[in-house]
């Protein structure tokens, strides 16, 4: 088999395949293999779906003794052994890092289904329209979460007027001087500044999508103020940044605050199989029973691997892993930065959610390009495609990341030397 048949058969509407245009055959850890027999290092895990690696031995070994034994694989929202199991691990798991009480809710299994339940939720207890969403948001694909994305691209795609979002500046988007709480709150106390007071805040702590940006505790914590203030909820949209990917199990964790709605899909399942889930406050469970019904609400072998993934998380082993990699690419996108600095570098993200901005796409397409030729999986990010990706596993062992990066530092000197820096100039 070649890729012709893709390319025959397959919508034109395949992109990921584009940039990686091989056929994959097996993956174990941080490692793909391709039809070739070729090896590649995974710095990019599912777009953040597999925080916990390829086909992880202890979420495995768990989906398939549940396959033999005939475990049930659909059974709409009804009860089931694997959802109970998998409720009452997570319930002990957030309570042990989160104040608030909440509710579970599952709505279809992809993440941008979680963000339409929420939104949705939101308008329903509040009695308002208008959502607040941020610059360089990215929320999902369809119509109610395609509203709150920022991307002018994908929103174009909709074909119609998206409606009942307005857009907020996110931290630090007018630079470091411009305190954007305050004028986010100067908006809402103008009774004619053409704002609404939304029904919610839908907010990532660090935006995947749009660039790596991350927000600062203080600001969350201020927004979250704005929010108590205004009877504004306050949904996180922990999709990409949750599961471990910035550091603790939740990215708000160590903020303090506690969200009305939190948002969890991509690394939820653990194993890369669709599961998507809405935590909501105990008193803003307001739905009428079947009001969000659906066919695929909560996936049983996703929920056998997720029950199986939190207990990872009382590995020390595990957290230490997190850790190691942590500071190594820290310490990579520092020298990095720091030598190749006359090219306009900067360092992006959090934790093991990490980049490294460029001049522009047509540089940040080069790195990927030319790292993939030597075996290592990267993606772009931003608004303009111009922040390079790392999202290694968590699990990830540290040799391999340094092979990793060993790859990148080549693949960086060539781009850079082969592509002009004077593209248009990005902000920020
Ligand atoms: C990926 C993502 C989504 C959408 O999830 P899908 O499963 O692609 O629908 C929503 N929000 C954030 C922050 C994401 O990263």
């Amino acid at each position: 088999m070649d890729c012709t048949v893709f390319e025959a058969v397959e919508s034109r509407v395949r992109y990921y395949c584009r940039r990686f245009p091989v056929i994959f055959t097996r993956a174990s850890g941080e490692h793909l293999w391709d039809a070739d027999g070729r090896e590649y290092i995974d710095l990019f895990a599912g777009a953040g779906s597999l925080n916990y690696g390829h086909n992880h031995a202890h979420l495995k070994a768990r989906l398939m003794a549940y396959l033999a034994d005939d475990g049930i694989a659909h059974g709409l929202d009804m009860h089931t052994a694997a959802k109970g199991r998998f409720i009452e691990a997570f319930e002990a798991f957030a309570a042990a890092r989160t104040r608030g009480k909440y509710r579970l809710m599952f709505p279809g299994p992809t993440g941008t289904n979680a963000v339409e339940a929420a939104i949705k939720l939101a308008r329903k207890v509040t009695r308002r329209t208008a959502v607040g969403a941020f610059t360089n948001g990215f929320h999902g694909m369809t119509l109610g979460a395609l509203a709150a994305t920022g991307s002018t691209s994908k929103r174009r795609g909709a074909g119609i007027v998206l409606s009942g979002v307005d857009r907020y500046p996110y931290d630090g988007y007018f630079g470091p001087e411009t305190d954007t709480i305050a004028l986010i709150e100067r908006y809402l106390q103008d009774p004619s500044s053409g704002f609404d007071v939304p029904a919610a805040f839908v907010v990532e702590t660090v935006q995947g999508e749009g660039g790596l940006n991350v927000a600062s505790t203080a600001w969350l914590r201020r927004l979250t103020a704005l929010c108590r203030r205004w009877g504004i909820l306050l949904i996180v949209d922990d999709i990409q940044a949750g599961c471990g990917r910035t550091g603790p199990f939740f990215s708000w964790e160590d903020a303090g605050i506690d969200p009305d709605i939190v948002c969890l899909s991509k690394s939820l399942s653990g194993f890369g199989l669709p599961l998507s889930m809405l935590m909501i406050r105990e008193d803003i469970d307001q739905w009428q029973p079947g009001e969000h019904n659906g066919t695929f609400r909560g996936n049983n072998h996703a929920f056998v691997t997720a029950a199986a993934a939190l207990e990872l998380w009382d590995d020390p082993a595990f957290r230490a892993n997190q850790e190691a990699l942590t500071a190594q690419l820290d310490r990579w996108i520092d020298e990095t930065v720091a030598a190749l600095g006359s090219h306009g570098l900067a360092a992006r993200g959090r934790g093991l959610m990490r980049g490294i901005a460029t001049a522009g796409d047509e540089v940040a397409d080069a790195i990927c390009a030319e790292v993939f030729q030597r075996g290592v999986i990267v993606e772009t990010s931003g608004p303009h495609g111009e922040v390079v990706k790392f999202m290694p596993p968590l699990t990830t062992r540290p040799d391999r990341l340094a092979t990793a990066l060993d790859h990148l530092s080549e693949a960086f000197a060539s781009a850079l030397a082969t592509t002009p820096d004077t593209l248009p100039a990005m902000a920020g």
